[in-house]
């Protein structure tokens, strides 16, 4: 699956649109080190079950760098999920910060002191979500999927025809890109909802067990597209309780029981991975 990936708008200077959508971000202004796509500080998460609390996340501090290749592994309930939602904007930490770089040169903003105004802007545009079970719509083609985002971020159909028609290539499925998911095995699912939240050109990707559904061959296509995505300069965050497909990550953040407990290289190919 050898690509050409534009990522980014060629321009590197920023976009007229862009910059007064950052002007939303103004209230949650943080510093943020220019090299980090996220900063995560002493962030915890508590949830009440009567009474007794259970902390899914504890005080947990992490840096992501632009264009990192980042996995997380845990043992079932570490908090795994808790930490992918509290960065993607669908759960709320109950203190710490969680600082984005919003122009990727250092115009940081906490989200959780944004408001809601503000979270539909980072699901929308910075940040993309993959999910185990797809969370395709069934009614739309693969095409209508990943066209979607662009639609509710305010391009035209024609305006993101190219696009879209670059994502599904990208992923393997320029063949099938007028499938409904119903037409599409677990793996070309997966595949469309990788192109999918690549749609308006997110800061991150945020995958909670991408593989949890998928046998081995398929996982590694997914693996495989999120190493060629890294290449292009696209950083990725992905859960996983597979110790293996984890090692294929530039570092490896290991959690337990809502800590970070270990954070290693990992830069294994996926040969090296399964052959043992
Ligand atoms: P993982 O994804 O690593 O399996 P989770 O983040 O889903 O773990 O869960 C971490 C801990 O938080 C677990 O003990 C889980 O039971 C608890 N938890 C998660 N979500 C909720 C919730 N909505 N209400 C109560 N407890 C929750
Ligand atoms: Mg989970």
């Amino acid at each position: 699956m050898k690509m050409k990936l534009k990522l980014r708008h060629k321009n590197s200077t920023m976009k007229q649109d862009e910059v007064k959508s950052d002007k939303i971000f103004q209230k949650t202004t943080e510093k943020i080190d220019p090299d980090l796509v996220i900063d995560v500080i002493n962030v915890t998460k508590k949830y009440n079950l009567g009474d007794y609390t259970v902390a899914a996340l504890d005080n947990v501090n992490l840096q992501i760098k632009k264009g990192e290749l980042v996995a997380v592994v845990g043992p079932s309930g570490s908090g795994k999920t808790t930490l992918i939602n509290c960065l993607g904007a669908l759960d709320f930490p109950n203190s710490g910060k969680i600082i984005y770089n919003i122009d990727g040169k250092g115009f940081g903003s906490d989200i959780t002191k944004m408001k809601d105004k503000e979270h539909k802007e980072m699901r929308l545009h910075r940040i993309g979500l993959i999910f185990q079970f797809y969370n395709l719509f069934p009614i739309l083609t693969a095409y209508e999927n990943v066209e979607l985002p662009m639609l509710l971020g305010g391009k035209s159909r024609e305006e993101s025809k190219e696009r879209v028609e670059l994502l599904l290539n990208m992923v393997g499925l320029g063949e099938r890109m007028h499938h409904r998911p119903t037409q599409l095995s677990g793996g070309e699912q997966q595949r469309v909802t990788v192109a999918r939240s690549l749609a308006n050109e997110p800061l991150i990707l945020l995958a909670d067990e991408p593989t949890g559904e998928l046998d081995t061959e398929t996982s590694s296509q997914i693996i495989e597209i999120f190493l060629e995505l890294k290449e292009a300069g696209q950083s990725i965050l992905f859960v996983s309780h597979n110790r293996r497909i984890v090692e294929t990550a530039d570092r490896v953040i290991t959690i337990t029981d809502g800590k970070i407990v270990g954070d290693h290289e990992g830069k294994k190919s996926l040969s090296e991975i399964w052959d043992d």
